[in-house]
């Protein structure tokens, strides 16, 4: 790690290697990142160290040959785009300078798990594998599910059969694709479902089995890199509601940002105030992004539309369509280009 690395997380984040002896010579070597959540918690103390979570484990040393190193110490709630920017450059320089590793686990809160997980699917430029896990449950509960979520993501990373997928979120022995994946319920530990499309694959006890892959472009394939980019622009997320005055709409472009996702009703309609208040802002330059508060099936544009400065979201909801207009907006500020990015990533 270089100094200068270490003082960009100064106040925000930091990180520790500790290799932590666990498995034999040759098996793969999977680098866990620990940035914190349920997975570290324990009622009433301090959260879990990276170290103290592979401790719990001790049967990853059959899989791995397991190193850790500590993100951060903080619940995803409390996660920023900047804690994004950090991980993505992270992960990066670490498998570019490390061609020995085989893969990569992030342990991470599951409440924002989706926008870390699909973040990172757009900007790891490697194709090994980079997997997410959490837990439902505190370290202390009764059938604490992190040990087993953590020890199956990392037979998932040590799996060379997983890389060129794109980012994983592995709980709950099933193997999802970060573009898919929602949180589904506020208590059980099968929360993660990747509804519409299914799963990728599953974590059995004879190993990893992998059903289909997804299509569209992640990783090396995806938007330029982020390496140069030391913000994100901001992309603020207005939900519609029956009877909208649209006057929260308005306030955020009056703060002057480049782009809003729009969560709509069903296949992203909007009560008229907003309808009306969208074709202002986007005559006057703010690009929106509409988005739908039904579950499944995607938000279709037109060509007419984009050009406007309206972009369909498709079936990302909008929480990852505000990632993904994040970075599309550090590429184009054009509808036509940012619906072509929609409809490819
Ligand atoms: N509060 C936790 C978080 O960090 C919830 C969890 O990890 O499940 O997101």
């Amino acid at each position: 790690m270089t100094q200068g690395f270490r003082s960009a997380f100064a106040g925000l984040a930091t990180f520790l290697l500790v290799s932590v002896p666990v498995g034999a010579q040759e098996l793969p070597v999977v680098r866990v990142i620990a940035t914190g959540g349920t997975i570290a918690s324990r009622p009433g103390d301090d959260q879990l160290t990276g170290s103290a979570l592979i401790e719990a484990v001790p049967q990853l040393a059959g899989v791995a040959q397991v190193e850790v190193e500590e993100f951060s110490r903080i619940g995803s709630s409390g996660m920023t785009p900047n804690h994004w920017l950090l991980l993505a450059k992270r992960i990066n320089e670490l498998l570019d300078a490390e061609p020995d590793i085989s893969g990569v686990v992030v342990t991470h809160g599951t409440d924002t798990m989706e926008e870390t997980a699909y973040f990172l699917h757009l900007t790891i430029k490697d194709l090994r594998p980079v997997v997410l896990t959490g837990s439902m449950r505190s370290a202390t509960a009764v059938s604490a599910d992190g040990p087993a979520n953590l020890l199956t993501a990392v037979r998932v990373a040590a799996d060379t059969n997983a890389g060129g997928r794109g980012v994983l979120v592995v709980l709950n022995d099933e193997i999802h694709s970060a573009r898919d994946v929602r949180k589904t319920d506020n208590n059980r530990t099968d929360t993660f479902v990747s509804a519409e499309w299914g799963a990728l694959g599953v974590v059995d006890l004879d190993g990893v089995t992998f059903r289909r892959s997804g299509e569209t472009l992640h990783t090396v394939q995806a938007l330029p890199s982020v390496a140069g980019v030391e913000t994100l622009p901001t992309v603020p997320i207005v939900a519609d509601f029956a009877g909208n005055d649209a006057m929260v709409l308005k306030n955020w472009v009056g703060q002057g940002v480049a782009g809003i996702v729009v969560q709509g009703f069903g296949g992203g309609r909007t009560s008229p105030e907003m309808r009306r208040a969208i074709s202002e802002i986007t005559r006057e330059g703010t690009l929106v992004v509409l988005a739908s508060r039904v579950l499944e099936g995607r938000v279709i544009g037109s060509g007419q539309q984009a050009q406007a400065g309206v972009v369909a979201a498709g079936d990302l909801p909008s929480h990852k369509a505000r990632v993904l207009l994040m970075l599309a907006l550090l590429n184009s500020r054009d509808g036509m280009e940012i619906q072509a990015i929609f409809d490819t990533h």
